[in-house]
């Protein structure tokens, strides 16, 4: 399998380039070049299959030569031996139409473990075969940061800086990052919102000077075998429901539209995906593109949600690309306009196509906290914010046949989130036994502004002594 640049003038690469470079030189982000299928026969045998082995089945195609079917099972099998629950991502019933998709068994509870533990295993492996050491900097909107640092705290060839916007993730999420030692691992908290930290981020990688020096690598949800890996539970929750022979709808919700776009994935693989619904909170400027064809740029407001606070969502551009009919230089022109005009049209014909597989909401914090005591008094389940959001969502929709089961994804655990889960139930969640003792150690981080000269010399300075 070739990768190509949405934005058209990137060199093609194989799996195992794209896995390292992240984004692509021309500033767009890689896509396979086309979309491997999975047959109706290949898809029912799956129902049986384990988590690792509905992993191998999924992404050997897009892995193609870089590993062998055996060296990928072995992968797949040590990073979902880290989760503590034998399903890996298992489903729970809520109703008679409603399904969880518990997907925080990870070791830093919540979803992004599922492809950052993966990520980190390829990392080490590509890294070892080239004897390259690269450094990955990043930002955080809370989720990745602390999944990433655990996917590669104490490896040898690499360094990881994790951009956190200061006083704007929970206190778990930022413990979570803080208080690992590992010498590899470099937290800063910048003075500014997620947008600041991850606009920061793409600057770095923009001057190419700096992004040699250092070998600068991203694993972002940016980053192709991040969404590539939670393909999966797409797959993997469908089957257990009844596809290929019945049609699921999923909720998600979404901040950086890299959850979501692996479920697009899955139903051009052929998965049979009734609806994708795309649940923001109030930072709404996907409801608004879908709903509306408004791609433009709102201020940031700060939400018990925090890792949907977002208003530029980086991986809008792969489903982008695909609406401008794959022409990389009709949307390198479009991201360029956004990028200076911070909007973007959406033409009525892109947003009726994307129409046929994608509905949004935007949820409030009243709607998100009914729901979240609906959850616990009639189905007994504790949820966090963001599986909230998504749960009022695919509640409030009726836009998804009435026989078709709608599975929210459950992105984080609500002991991450405890205060605000406490508020909205009355209930204070526990933490699980994998993260207790994270309120009695130390923390370690760095504080900066907003500022690309005040990182990049802060980097320049801690690789120096590295
Ligand atoms: C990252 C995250 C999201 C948003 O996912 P995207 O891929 O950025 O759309 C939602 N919920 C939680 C808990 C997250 O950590």
């Amino acid at each position: 399998m070739r990768y190509i640049s949405t934005r058209g003038r990137a060199p093609a690469l194989s799996f195992e380039e794209v896995t390292l470079a992240g984004l692509a030189s021309d500033g767009g982000l890689y896509v396979p070049e086309s979309w491997p299928q999975l047959s109706v026969e290949t898809l029912r045998s799956l129902r049986t299959a384990s988590y690792v082995e509905t992993a191998v089945a999924v992404m050997a195609p897009f892995v193609g030569d870089a590993l062998s079917e055996d060296e990928l099972r072995d992968l797949c099998a040590e990073a979902y031996g880290r989760f503590d629950h034998a399903g890996v991502t298992p489903l729970v019933q809520l109703d008679h139409r409603h399904w969880l998709l518990e997907l925080f068994h990870g070791p830093t509870l919540a979803f992004k473990d599922v492809a950052l533990q993966l990520l980190g295993l390829l990392f080490e492996r590509f890294l070892s075969r080239r004897d390259m050491h690269v450094t990955i900097v990043g930002a955080t909107s809370g989720d990745t940061g602390s999944a990433a640092i655990d996917a590669v705290a104490g490896r040898e060839k690499i360094d990881i800086f994790m951009l956190h916007p200061q006083g704007r993730v929970s206190d778990v999420q930022r413990r979570q990052m803080t208080t690992v030692m590992a010498p590899n691992v470099h937290n800063i908290a910048i003075d500014g919102s997620f947008d600041d930290a991850q606009a920061l981020v793409k600057a770095m990688f923009n001057d190419r000077a700096f992004a040699g020096r250092h070998n600068l690598s991203a694993v972002n949800s940016i980053n192709w075998a991040r969404l590539m890996a939670q393909v999966v539970y797409y797959v993997y929750a469908a089957v257990r429901l009844g596809a290929p022979d019945r049609q699921v709808a999923f909720s998600v919700p979404t901040g950086n539209f890299g959850d979501v776009f692996a479920g697009y994935v899955a139903s051009k693989m052929g998965l049979p995906v009734a609806r994708l619904l795309v649940a923001t909170n109030v930072n709404d400027i996907l409801h608004r593109a879908l709903s509306a064809g408004d791609y433009s740029v709102g201020t940031v407001t700060p939400t018990v949600a925090p890792s949907m606070d977002i208003q530029v969502s980086s991986n809008f551009e792969r489903l982008l690309f695909d609406l401008h009919g794959r022409d990389g230089a009709a949307l390198e022109a479009a991201m360029q306009s956004f990028e200076t005009a911070k909007t973007l049209a959406i033409t009525e014909a892109q947003r009726a196509q994307a129409a046929h597989l994608f509905s949004s909401a935007s949820i409030d914090e009243d709607a998100m906290a009914l729901v979240m005591r609906w959850a616990s008094a009639e189905a007994g389940q504790v949820i966090d914010p963001h599986t909230a959001i998504g749960l009022a969502a695919a509640r409030l929709s009726d836009e998804v046949p009435a026989e078709v089961p709608v599975v929210t994804l459950a992105t984080a655990h609500p002991a991450k989130f405890r205060d605000a889960v406490e508020r909205a139930t009355g209930i204070r969640p526990h933490l699980p036994t994998r993260v207790s003792g994270l309120f009695d150690r130390e923390e370690r981080f760095e504080t900066l502004p907003a500022d690309l000269k005040a990182i990049q010399a802060h980097i320049d300075a801690k690789s120096e002594k590295r």
